[in-house]
């Protein structure tokens, strides 16, 4: 949230759709609580997953594939290389852009896409704890930081030929 130093907010009903929103009763600026984007990838190598260890809270020690909040201006794409280079050091090629989800309760799009190491070797970042390429069988299902993440791997498997996927977590 984008707030000034004097806010004093409010519940006020604004603009056209009258739709109540936090309002500042000093300078007037309006909290309007839009979704935030986060954007990841599903790194696939010989028909294996790469999946970080998270260092970090929501989900510490659980598995997930590198992702993370958009920075102010930048493209999903760019959002999902930038979050690999920083959880575990590599370079990717983004292909497709794979499943849209929006996370209700959260108030999150999540945009995930396929995408192939292009370096050889790679380490955890700051953020992770371990990182390795799982073979589908050997994937940690109940130690997955988020269910999007499970989703994600099973719809792979698939081999859904409709891209992009779009889903929706109303709960949670
Ligand atoms: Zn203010």
């Amino acid at each position: 949230m984008l707030k000034n130093n004097c806010c004093k907010f409010y519940y006020k009903k604004t603009d056209l759709e009258q739709k109540k929103r936090k309002v500042c009763s000093v300078c007037g600026f309006i909290d309007y609580k839009n979704p935030k984007i986060v954007a990841g990838s599903l790194i696939v190598k010989n028909n294996k997953f790469l999946l970080c260890k998270r260092a970090i809270n929501p989900g510490y020690g659980k598995w997930t594939f590198p992702s993370g909040y958009l920075d102010q201006g930048e493209t999903p794409q760019e959002g999902a290389i930038r979050e690999a280079k920083e959880e575990v050091n590599i370079k990717i090629k983004l292909q497709d852009l794979f499943i849209v989800f929006t996370v209700r309760k959260k108030n999150l799009i999540q945009f995930v896409f396929l995408a192939e190491q292009l370096n050889k070797t790679f380490k955890p970042g700051i953020e992770t704890l371990e990182a390795k390429y799982f073979d589908y069988k050997d994937i940690p299902w109940k130690f997955l930081a988020f269910r999007s993440v499970g989703y994600t791997l099973k719809k792979y498997a698939k081999k859904s030929s409709k891209f992009p996927i779009f889903h929706k977590y109303n709960e949670d």
